[in-house]
């Protein structure tokens, strides 16, 4: 697959997808972003998600999608991969689901504004194996990267996540807070107790059913 083009899709060199969809001045002054984990919070988590028939939307998912697009914040896609490291699928099946994805979600009226995937895994045996990879969450590069790329004020950001790992990596990344949602793994055991133990004075955490809650939160934290 040839990802040469300027603002992606393309893997970087350092093998996270990295996907400016609405390129901005990177100098500009800026602003709160929502960032999404994807595998259950904007679609259904099937595990390894790599065929495109199997995409399908959470419920209200693209609804929250265009409510953020029309408040105005950025919406940027923060998605572990890990099997691809696994070599469960590659990149080629990667771009067809999120192809799918954007489509569905275009349907109704949402896009994204960026994609961050990283397809590091501590079982990885190829050149994806890494134990702790910096872009893989819970660790915060795939946040970093997209504030640098989508000018984004960081301590004003959110993100949706159904793992405890998303809300972490929210928080390493200097994060407003996190919403931990009960699609996907979210209703998992422990997964919303560690969620929660993330939440102090400078990171607040709040709890939702699915990603259509977002929604109540984010026009606090309006540019
Ligand atoms: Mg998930």
């Amino acid at each position: 697959m040839n990802f040469a083009t300027e603002f992606g899709p393309f893997v970087r060199a350092d093998g996270v997808w990295s996907q400016i969809m609405c390129p901005v001045d990177r100098g500009q002054r800026p602003r709160p972003a929502l960032f999404l984990d994807r595998d259950g919070v904007i679609n259904e988590d099937v595990g390894y998600l790599h065929h495109t028939e199997e995409v399908r939307l959470v419920p209200g998912a693209a609804e929250a999608i265009a409510g953020a697009n029309r408040l105005g914040f950025p919406v940027v896609v923060v998605t572990n991969q890990g099997g691809i490291g696994l070599g469960y699928f590659g990149w080629a099946e990667f771009a067809a689901v999120q192809d799918r994805l954007l489509e569905l979600l275009a349907a109704k009226g949402a896009h994204v504004d960026g994609v961050f995937a990283s397809p590091y895994h501590p079982r990885a045996t190829g050149p994806y194996a890494h134990p702790s990879h910096p872009s893989r969450k819970p660790n915060p590069g795939m946040l970093l990267a997209a504030a640098d790329w989508l000018a984004i004020d960081l301590g004003r950001s959110w993100i949706v996540g159904d793992h405890a790992r998303d809300i972490e990596s929210a928080k390493k990344a200097g994060l407003a807070g996190g919403m931990h949602v009960l699609s996907g793994h979210g209703g998992e055991d422990g997964q919303r107790e560690s969620a929660l133990a993330f939440a102090d004075d400078g990171f607040r955490v709040v709890t939702g059913t699915s990603i259509v809650g977002a929604l109540r939160v984010l026009p606090l934290y309006r540019a």
